[in-house]
C-alpha cells in the first residue's frame, strides 16, 4: 500500500535546520512514530508531496525552503506593546515575564489567542516577535515510513488518527 490521500501514515523522522548536518529541531527516534492522515491538511504540503507514493520501509531525505514551511521571517511581525498591559492588579510585572526569549500567550481585541516572543524591553514598551518560532528556517527531514493503512470512517470524520501514535478516546 502506498501513501496517498486518506491513508494513515506512521513515520519516523528527524528534523534538522537547513541540512542533514544542521542543528536538531526534533526527532521521533526512541519514541512512537508520528501518525497522521495524509492529504487532509495536517502536515506541511511540501512534506506530503515528498513522501507521496512511498510505502512502509521506504526512507526519505529532503529539504523544504522556509517560504514553503513556516514562512519567511517578517520584520513587520515585530510589534511594540505598552509594558502596562503586562502589569498585575498590584501594578507590578511578574518576575521573569518580560525576559528576552520568553514566549507569552497573547490575545487581540477580537479574542484571538496567539503567542509572541519577547524580543526587546524598553522603558515603557516591549517589542514582541509574532513570527512563528521556525519562520525563516529551512527545514531538512530524514527518516523512514513505518506504516501505511486506510483511515477508517471515524478517523476521517474526526480528522485525526486513532490508536497508536494518535488519539485514544
Ligand atoms: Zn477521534
Amino acid at each position: 500500500m502506498v501513501i496517498e490521500k486518506n491513508k494513515v501514515v506512521t513515520v519516523h523522522y528527524t528534523l534538522t535546520e537547513g541540512t542533514a548536518a544542521g542543528p536538531l529541531v526534533e526527532t521521533t527516534e526512541g519514541r512512537d512514530p508520528l501518525a497522521f492522515i495524509f492529504g487532509v491538511g495536517m502536515m506541511i504540503p511540501d512534506f506530503e508531496s515528498n513522501i507521496e507514493g512511498l510505502k512502509a520501509g521506504d526512507s526519505f531525505a529532503f529539504g523544504i525552503q522556509a517560504a514553503n514551511a513556516y514562512g519567511e521571517y517578517d520584520e513587520a511581525m515585530l510589534v511594540d506593546l505598552p509594558k502596562d498591559i503586562f502589569k498585575q492588579e498590584d501594578g507590578s510585572i511578574p518576575e521573569g515575564l518580560l525576559e528576552i526569549g520568553q514566549v507569552l500567550p497573547l490575545a487581540d481585541n477580537q479574542g484571538n489567542h496567539f503567542q509572541g516572543m519577547v524580543a526587546a524591553v524598553a522603558d515603557t514598551t516591549v517589542k514582541i516577535d509574532l513570527n512563528h518560532p521556525m519562520a525563516g528556517v529551512d527545514l531538512f527531514f530524514s527518516g523512514n515510513i513505518d506504516g501505511v493503512r486506510d483511515a477508517d470512517q471515524a478517523e476521517l470524520e474526526h480528522g485525526h488518527v486513532h490508536g497508536p501514535g494518535g488519539h485514544h478516546h
